[in-house]
C-alpha cells in the first residue's frame, strides 16, 4: 500500500477496532486506549512506553511532564508534534504507572508493528528501555545504545531505530537531560540522510513474536 492517502485510512480504521482492544488486563482498569498521534505520513514516529494518568484521561500520548519536555525537545529541533507521530509500545495504562509486563506487551505489540507498517516512518526514535529493547529485538539498555542509529526491519519494512533516553527519566537528572538535548540534535541530520537514501524494499517477514526472542529485561533505563 503505497498510496498515503490509503495508509492514513488504514490508520484510522486500526485505530477504532484497537479502541475496543481487549487483549489483555490492562483493558480492565483503563478510561480509554491511547492509540497515537500525530501525521499519519510522518518522517519520524516516536515510542514511549505506556500511557500515564494523564494520557488515560485524555486519549492523547506524552501529554503529561514527560509530555512537555517532549514537546520542548522537539521544538528545539524546529519540529511540532503534528510533524511526527508518537505512540508507545502499551496502548492502555498500567495501574499505578507499574512497568509493563511481557505477557501485556506480546498482547499489544501486533498493534505497534501494524501502526508502524502503516505511517512507514523513516526513523524511529523509541524512548527509554521498554520500546528500544522491544524494537531493537536485543537486551542491551538504553544506557549503552542510546544515540547509536541502527537499521531494522519492523512492520515488514526496514527503518532506522534510534534509540533515546525516555523524558520522564530525563526529568529529574540533569546529566541525562544533557545526553537527550544532545542526541535530539542530531535527529535531523539522520531524518535528511534517511530520507535522501533510496527507500529500502518490503520484506515478507515480521519480525519474530516477543516469546521467541530472548527474554530481555525491560525498564525505563
Ligand atoms: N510516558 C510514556 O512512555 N508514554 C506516555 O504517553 C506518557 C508518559
Amino acid at each position: 500500500m503505497d498510496d498515503p492517502a490509503a495508509r492514513a485510512a488504514g490508520l484510522r480504521v486500526l485505530s477504532e477496532s484497537v479502541s475496543g482492544c481487549t487483549r489483555c488486563r490492562l483493558a480492565e482498569g483503563r478510561t480509554q486506549v491511547v492509540f497515537g498521534a500525530g501525521h499519519p505520513d510522518a518522517d519520524v514516529m516516536f515510542v514511549g512506553e505506556a500511557p500515564g494518568f494523564h494520557e488515560d484521561q485524555q486519549g492523547v500520548p506524552f501529554v503529561g511532564q514527560a509530555g512537555k519536555l517532549l514537546d520542548r525537545l522537539l521544538a528545539g529541533i524546529g519540529l511540532a508534534r503534528s510533524d511526527v507521530y508518537i505512540a508507545n509500545v502499551l496502548k492502555c495504562r498500567p495501574p499505578g504507572n507499574r512497568d509493563p509486563q511481557p505477557d501485556e506487551i506480546e498482547a499489544c505489540e501486533g498493534h505497534l508493528f501494524r501502526q508502524i507498517s502503516l505511517i512507514r516512518p523513516k526513523v524511529v526514535a523509541t524512548l527509554g528501555n521498554f520500546a528500544t529493547k522491544l524494537l531493537s529485538g536485543k537486551p542491551h539498555g538504553i544506557t549503552r545504545v542510546h544515540g547509536q542509529e541502527q537499521e531494522v526491519t519492523l512492520g515488514g519494512f526496514s527503518v532506522v531505530l534510534y534509540p533515546l533516553y525516555h523524558p520522564a527519566a530525563a526529568l529529574y537528572t540533569p546529566a541525562m537531560l544533557k545526553v537527550l538535548e544532545s542526541d535530539f540534535a542530531r535527529l535531523p541530520g539522520l531524518i535528511g540522510r534517511v530520507a535522501a537514501a533510496e527507500p529500502l524494499p518490503a520484506v515478507a517477514e515480521e519480525p519474530a513474536p516477543t516469546a521467541a526472542r530472548p527474554a530481555v529485561q525491560l525498564g525505563l533505563f
